[in-house]
């Protein structure tokens, strides 16, 4: 194949039509400042509410409820420390989270860790779920924040996020969901799953990157996060990146449209890779649970070889996979995802992340399962490490 097989949709995904159409106008002429008070900032401003407005009811959300931010990243940070910020003033400073979030969330966790909180890590199972029974137990009186992503960007694993919501709206616990992996590619209503604060970004659903939002509940106390102007009420000040947001709401829009039908074909792609690898090649673990998983997501372990080597050689073929978060790729510690599911790190280090999405096709899945056995065998074929395995076994 000549073309590029882009099977890394949970790292980024490309940049949409509907993102695309939205945002030439606005950058070609839509220049003006939204807090201008001449017609071309008022035109500016109209284009801002109207997507502040588009991306809330996507997420069952109200405008004013909406903050723009620079990505996931920013807005994980905002939301945990400013609710933290929240809960030492009352004397609480307790969090839950789990083990396997991102980083944007653990390492602000650690620093909030180091200023005298204490944080208490859910345990995510061998299948990557958290248990909403683990989480009422770890419930103090001091806890301030809880704070547990809506699916996981490694193995797809999809929290009980309504349940979880339920339980910190009866302990008036305010509760936080990363959800950059699930908007746009999961239903999500922050009314009825009674989630209090929500992170997206607009580059996990084809719009472009450095973008993103932060829904905070009417009610929540949030405290400003980026001093300056008056832009998103005064919470984070700086011009807004207008045609980055148009982008992001069309983005979402479009990925709220026909949801349901896209995730059908897109889980059928993904459940083909899945069991054509474990029926065809063996000594393979799929990573986290089979059901509860998001529609594009394929995580598999093969003992005896190194991720790393791995991605090489389906890149030589064109195929651009993962062996883990974008974020952890270059070091050389195992994922601490896979690790918070209980694999052992030589285990770990052979892991495989295919993130699929409507973009990718039948044929490339055939393609990618005709290569895989054999640049999978090449390897073992080569590894110490498979070598023994094998000598232990015989
Ligand atoms: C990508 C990602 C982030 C970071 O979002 P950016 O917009 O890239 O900062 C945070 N959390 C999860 C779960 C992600 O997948």
């Amino acid at each position: 194949m000549d073309k590029i097989i882009y099977m890394d949709n949970a790292a980024t995904t490309s940049t949409g039509r509907a993102a695309l159409d939205a945002m030439i106008p606005v950058l070609e002429k839509d220049y003006g400042n939204p807090s201008s008070l001449h017609q071309l900032g008022q035109q500016a401003a109209d284009l801002l509410a109207d997507a502040r407005k588009r991306i809330a009811s996507s997420i069952g959300a109200q405008p004013d409820e909406i903050y723009f931010t620079s990505g996931g990243t920013e807005a994980d940070n905002w939301a945990i420390t400013q609710i933290a910020r929240a809960g030492a003033e009352k004397g609480k400073k307790h969090i839950i989270s789990t083990a396997f979030e991102h980083h944007a969330v653990l390492h602000t966790l650690k620093r909030l860790e180091k200023s005298g909180f204490t944080v208490t890590l859910l345990d995510v199972h061998k299948d990557g779920i958290v248990r909403v029974d683990e989480l009422k137990a770890a419930i103090r009186p001091d806890t301030c924040l809880v704070t547990v992503m809506y699916a996981n960007n490694e193995i797809g694993t999809i929290q009980p996020i309504a349940e979880i919501g339920a339980v910190c709206r009866e302990h008036g616990i305010p509760f936080h969901t990363d959800a950059v992996q699930a908007a746009g590619h999961l239903p999500i209503d922050v009314q009825k799953e009674n989630i209090d604060l929500l992170s997206m970004s607009a580059h996990k659903f084809h719009g472009p990157k450095g973008i993103g939002a932060l829904y905070c509940r009417r009610g929540i106390r949030l405290t400003n996060f980026i001093e300056g102007g008056a832009q998103e009420r005064g919470k984070r000040g700086g011009t807004e990146n207008l045609p980055a947001i148009c982008g992001m709401a069309a983005a979402l829009e479009d990925a709220c449209k026909g949801m349901d039908e896209r995730a059908k074909r897109v889980s059928g792609m993904r459940d083909r890779i899945i069991d054509g690898i474990v029926q065809n090649i063996p000594h393979v673990l799929v990573n986290g649970d089979r059901e509860k998983r998001l529609p594009g997501n394929v995580n598999i372990c093969f003992e005896g070889i190194e991720g790393e080597s791995l991605l090489l050689r389906l890149d030589l073929e064109g195929i651009c996979a993962s062996s883990g978060s974008a974020c952890t790729s270059g070091s050389l510690d195992p994922s601490h995802v896979l690790l918070a599911i209980g694999l052992p790190k030589e285990v770990a280090h052979g892991s495989l992340r295919l993130t699929l999405d409507e973009e990718n096709t039948e044929q490339e899945v055939d393609y990618l399962l005709k290569v895989l056995p054999g640049i999978v065998s090449g390897l073992r074929d080569m590894s110490p490490v498979w070598e023994e395995m094998m000598a232990a076994e015989k």
